[in-house]
């Protein structure tokens, strides 16, 4: 054992953590009932006590609202917008789709006949209803004491000398932007200029390397790019504008030229270190001062295209997800408003960069949209220490906090003091999106950052969505760890079996969509035919979301892992999910991930990754008892034939776990690990693979 720890790549000092924790942890303000949902044995509902300013207080205030939303979409969404402008409105049947590839042509619409602006809509709409001076963007620098606030009419301001300078270089309607920043205001502000006039924006992480930058800029024929001289995390610089040079360089080597960057001196790298292009690299702080702060709104139809993003590439190759302008905006508005029951001046944070879906709906436009305080925070959550997170909620008094499962489980893993040293009373509702969050890890989040006091929504959804999906409501029902529970208002799931028949009441299958909600994908860029063969294909009438789910007698859904990595093991199925949250419920293991293997006599086999707190070594007791666990919590078939001690697990940079390459690891062939450059730390793949069979 003490070799194997050796070999474990050493994690930085503030991951470390001495106390085991081998009992179960004992959860006061719920009970007996909560406690076995940390077992991992049958998740048991939370009830949490919250009033939501929305009105949707039961499950029988949802269920009014929700079988309208189901029963007269167009009319209940027709509503639901009013509360935006709209220079022209929509026609009376505005809303139609088709879901059926057999009868025509994929698509939806909403909205339609109509014409409206986000940018209006988001910032000038609350300036004239007299909120101009109050904040909307409360930066966080990566540096503790570095802060700015900016209010309604500050964006308005600088939104519009970006749309003007976008203008003046021969950006207009339905012109691609592609937007290459570190988390500063400047970025969502690039967005709105690019919303304000027509042009559509192409986020892309800032993470991303310059082949990645390269492909998405060519794919979506962006000519300017907005980047940056550099960006801090930690105390790590990203020299964004050297990977933007070569991201630029790349894709004119495969025939794209890009014509103008705009780049944003960031005090991590000054100008003086960065290489330039005249005439056609300009500073931001030079250009932009310049313009007119006036600048007239493009209204555009509701279908126009506001932006595409390239799907974090968990899977495959990264598809160009198109989203429409006014079906979007109610979406983003309206999930935000009542799933984190966003009121005008709630202080609200969402980690999550402006670089992926969550950014964009619920950190730039859903927010802005209701009139909050949005924290925008530049640095890494465990950067100067792993208190960062409660710091800022303490300084800003945030209200809603909404996070990544994986975030959670790493600040779970550090010492509880980082987080009881802060106050969190102002903490209200508590979210969770990305990947399914084991209940152990809820159990963490809900007791003791929230204090047992807010409710978790566990969202989920997708970038395809543009909007979370299913989710609680805050207030309205009890939270069940580790469900994301009932549709959102407008959502009709289905569970599929393998052939595309519905299957009703308790259930568990493919999860798939029946109608149209407002923000649906409406293309994938420049290949509507990969579009309907992705979503499509498979089941013809439904809208296919690569996910499995159970639903429960009482429908509430749960989703399992994604369809691709479902096991079969002797011919039960056996979704990622929950053997894996049966590890984690184990108080050694931090974290695990579980891929399918084959198997001469189950057909497939169960290998499992297992990360470890550290204070734990590696250990046959530790092994043995964790496969009694999953024999224990879900069955005998589930317990894993491999448990593979891992130093951490390969993850996107949006904190996904990428099971493709812990495949290959599993049958030994590491030639074939594909691209591992999108990882968050590639490094990370020799260790697991030094570890096999030990
Ligand atoms: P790609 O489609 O390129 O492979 P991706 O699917 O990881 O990448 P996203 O759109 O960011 O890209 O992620 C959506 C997926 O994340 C969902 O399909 C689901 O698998 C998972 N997910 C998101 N939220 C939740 C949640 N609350 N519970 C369980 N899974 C979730
Ligand atoms: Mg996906």
């Amino acid at each position: 054992a003490k070799a194997l720890s050796q070999l474990r790549p050493r994690q930085p000092p503030i991951l470390r953590r001495h106390v085991v924790r081998a009992a179960p942890i004992h959860v006061s303000s719920v009970g007996a009932r909560a406690t076995s949902a940390v077992q991992g044995e049958v998740a048991r509902a939370v009830p949490v006590e919250y009033h939501a300013r929305t009105g949707i207080n039961s499950r029988a205030d949802y269920e009014t609202l929700y079988n309208r939303s189901i029963q007269d979409p167009a009319g209940f969404w027709a509503d639901l917008a009013r509360q935006f402008h709209w220079e022209k409105p929509w026609r009376k049947d505005h809303m139609s789709f088709n879901f059926d590839r057999r009868k025509g042509q994929v698509s939806t619409t909403f909205f339609d006949g109509a014409r409206t602006n986000i940018c209006y809509n988001a910032v000038d709409r609350h300036i004239e209803q007299g909120r101009g001076s109050q904040p909307c963007f409360l930066w966080e620098g990566n540096d503790i004491g570095e802060d700015r606030v900016m209010t309604f009419s500050d964006v308005r301001d600088e939104v519009s000398r970006v749309a003007n300078w976008l203008k003046s270089v021969g950006i207009g309607k339905g012109d691609s932007v592609a937007i290459y920043m570190p988390m500063v205001c400047e970025l969502p502000i690039a967005m709105l200029a690019c919303a304000r006039i027509g042009a559509v924006h192409s986020v892309v992480f800032g993470g991303f390397s310059a082949e990645s930058l390269s492909q998405r800029i060519a794919d979506a024929k962006s000519k300017v790019v907005i980047t940056a001289s550099g960006g801090a995390r930690a105390k790590k610089v990203v020299p964004l504008k050297q990977i933007a040079d070569k991201a630029v360089q790349l894709a004119a080597g495969s025939g794209f030229q890009v014509e103008n960057v705009l780049v944003y001196e960031h005090k991590s790298v000054p100008k003086g270190e960065c290489a330039w292009t005249e005439g056609r690299d300009t500073w931001y702080q030079d250009a932009i001062p310049q313009q007119d702060r006036h600048c007239p709104v493009e209204w555009v139809d509701s279908e126009h295209p506001l932006f595409l993003l390239y799907t974090s590439g968990s899977t495959g190759n990264p598809k160009g997800v198109v989203h429409s302008t006014g079906g979007y905006m109610v979406s983003a508005a309206t999930t935000t408003r009542y799933i984190f029951d966003l009121q005008p001046g709630d202080v609200y944070w969402c980690t999550a960069d402006c670089g992926w879906i969550t950014g964009h709906s619920y950190l730039a436009y859903g927010p802005l949209l209701c009139g909050a305080q949005s924290v925008i925070f530049e640095g890494v959550p465990n950067y100067p220490t792993p208190a960062r997170c409660w710091q800022v909620v303490e300084k800003y008094k945030v209200r809603q906090f909404y996070t990544a499962p994986t975030l959670v489980r790493s600040l779970e893993a550090q010492d509880n003091k980082f987080v009881t040293q802060h106050d969190r009373s102002s903490l209200r509702i508590l979210g969770t999106v990305g990947e399914p969050i084991n209940p152990r890890a809820w159990m963490w989040f809900f007791e003791t950052v929230g204090e047992g006091r807010c409710p978790i929504v566990d969202t989920w959804w997708q970038t395809e969505t543009g909007a979370a999906m299913i989710t609680p409501l805050p207030g309205a029902w009890p939270c069940l760890p580790g469900s994301a529970t009932l549709p959102f208002f407008g959502v009709l799931p289905v569970i599929l079996d393998d052939k595309g028949k519905e299957l009703d009441g308790e259930a568990e299958g493919i999860l798939g969509m029946k109608q149209a909600w407002p923000s649906t994908i409406r293309t994938v860029k420049g290949d509507h035919k990969r579009f309907e063969e992705t979503y499509f294909s498979a089941f013809p009438g439904y809208y296919f979301t690569g996910d499995g789910c159970k639903r429960s007698a009482d429908g509430q859904y749960t989703i399992t892992g994604r369809v691709d990595d479902v096991i079969n093991v002797s011919g039960h199925r056996v979704g990622t999910a929950e053997v894996e949250a049966a590890l984690a419920s184990h108080g050694a293991c931090i974290e695990a991930a579980v891929v399918g293997f084959d198997h001469d006599i189950k057909g497939q086999g169960i290998y499992a990754y297992v990360t470890l707190h550290d204070g734990n070594d590696f250990s046959e007791d530790i092994r043995k008892d964790l496969v009694k666990t999953v024999r224990e919590q879900i069955g005998a078939f589930a317990a894993p034939d491999v448990i593979h001690w891992a130093p951490g697990l390969p993850k996107t940079r949006s904190g996904k776990i990428m099971r493709r390459i812990l495949r290959k690891i599993a049958v030994k062939k590491d030639d074939e690990l594909g691209d591992t450059s999108t990882l968050a730390d590639p490094g990370i793949v020799q260790g697991i693979i030094e570890l096999r069979g030990k």
